[in-house]
C-alpha cells in the first residue's frame, strides 16, 4: 500500500510500503475513510523534533474495522470506529479517573496517513458508531480523533461554566476547536485572539464573540478593556510558546483557570508570577477517550461541524503538499482522502 513517511526536515513521501497486520492479540487493523495532517506533525517536519530514522506518520484516525486480534472483544469487523490518538486500555487507575492519556499502557498512534492502520488496545482506545454514518459526517468524526478533542479538553481543564467569558489564545485548528467547545459548553463571552482573516471568520462561525487581533501588551490591554479590566473566567492556551504562555496568564482573572493544550517549547514559568496570578493550570495530552462517546454523539446528531476546520482536502498521494501548505499557514488544516 501507499502510506505517508517523513524522512527529514521538510521531506515528507508518499511511499510503498507493507500493510500492518496484528501484532498483538489487543490489536485492530482498520481501513481508513480519511486522514488529516496535525499540527504537532509540522514540529518533526520543521525538523524541531530530530527524526533519527524514517516515521510513519499519522495519528488522527477513523474508519471501518478489518480485523481483530483473538482478546478483542467490544470491536469486530465491519463496524465503524473512531479512535484517540492516545492508545489507552480505558481500565487502570489513571483512565478510570478520566486520564486515558496518561494511561499505564500507554502509547501513541502512528501510521494513520495511509489508507490502512493497526491500533494498538482496540477495546480500550476505539468508539464504534451504531451504524455506518452518512460520508458527509466523515471529517467531523474525523476531527473528534483529536483536535475537536483536544479543543474540547482545553475548554474542559479551563472550566468553562455557561455564561463564562472566555479568552482563546491560537487561531490553529485546535484553538478553533476550543471556541466551538466553549461554545457548546455555554460560555456567555468567547474573544478569540486571531490576526488572519479567514481563521477569524471560521471563529465567529464556531461562536466566538469578539476578535483581538493584537499580540503581546497590546493583545493583553485589548482583553481587559472587552472585560471591564477583569479578565478571562477560562483562558484556553491553544499554542506552546513562551509568548501564548504568558498572553495566556495576563488574560486570566484570579481565580481562572488556564487549559494548556499546546505543546511547550521553550516555555518556563516564573513562579512568583504563577502565585501571584492566582490561576490554575490544566494541560497536557489530551484525554480523547474520555470525550469521544460524547463528541461523537455531537456530530452524528448533526449539532456541530467540526469537520467545517478542514480547509483544504488532497489525495494522500499528494500528501507533502498537505504538509507544505500547513507549514506555510495557506491551509488550516489538511484532509487526506484515501
Ligand atoms: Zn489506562
Amino acid at each position: 500500500m501507499l502510506g505517508t513517511m517523513l524522512h527529514g526536515p521538510r521531506d515528507v513521501r508518499c511511499e510503498e510500503m507493507p500493510e500492518p497486520a496484528i501484532r498483538l492479540p489487543t490489536d485492530a487493523i482498520i481501513r481508513l475513510s480519511a486522514s488529516c495532517i496535525c499540527g504537532s506533525d509540522l514540529w518533526p517536519y520543521r525538523g524541531l523534533n530530530a527524526v533519527t530514522a524514517p516515521l510513519a506518520m499519522g495519528h488522527e484516525y477513523c474508519g471501518i474495522v478489518e480485523e481483530v486480534g483473538a482478546a478483542v472483544t467490544t470491536i469486530r469487523p465491519g463496524q465503524f470506529v473512531v479512535g484517540s490518538f492516545c492508545l489507552s486500555d480505558n481500565t487502570c487507575p489513571h483512565c478510570r479517573f478520566g486520564f486515558p492519556s496518561s494511561c499505564a499502557q500507554r502509547e501513541f498512534m502512528t501510521g494513520a496517513q495511509a489508507p490502512l492502520a493497526r491500533v494498538p488496545l482496540a477495546d480500550g482506545t476505539l468508539v464504534a458508531t451504531p451504524g455506518l454514518p452518512d460520508d458527509a459526517l466523515i471529517p467531523g468524526l474525523l476531527a473528534a480523533s483529536d483536535v475537536l478533542g483536544t479543543g474540547w479538553y482545553a475548554a474542559d481543564a479551563a472550566r468553562v461554566r455557561p455564561g463564562a467569558t472566555v479568552v482563546v489564545v491560537g487561531d490553529g485548528a485546535v484553538g478553533l476547536m476550543g471556541v466551538l467547545a466553549a461554545s457548546q459548553m455555554g460560555a456567555g463571552r468567547i474573544i478569540a485572539m486571531s490576526r488572519h482573516k479567514a481563521r477569524q471568520d471560521l471563529a465567529q462561525e464556531f461562536g466566538a464573540t469578539d476578535i483581538v487581533a493584537a499580540r503581546g501588551e497590546a493583545g493583553v490591554a485589548q482583553v481587559r478593556a472587552l472585560t471591564r479590566g477583569i479578565g478571562g473566567d477560562a483562558v484556553l492556551e491553544c499554542v506552546g510558546t513562551a509568548e501564548s504562555m504568558a498572553q495566556a496568564l495576563q488574560c486570566a482573572r484570579p481565580g481562572a483557570m488556564i487549559g494548556c493544550v499546546g505543546v511547550p517549547h521553550g516555555v518556563a514559568l516564573d513562579g512568583q508570577s504563577l502565585f501571584f496570578a492566582q490561576a490554575g493550570i490544566m494541560g497536557g495530552p489530551a484525554p480523547v477517550r474520555r470525550f469521544l462517546p460524547h463528541l461523537m454523539s455531537l456530530v452524528l446528531e448533526r449539532r456541530i461541524d467540526p469537520g467545517r476546520v478542514f480547509d483544504l482536502t488532497v489525495p494522500l498521494a499528494d500528501v507533502a503538499e498537505g504538509y507544505r501548505a500547513m507549514d506555510e499557514r495557506r491551509a488550516i488544516k489538511t484532509l487526506l482522502r484515501m
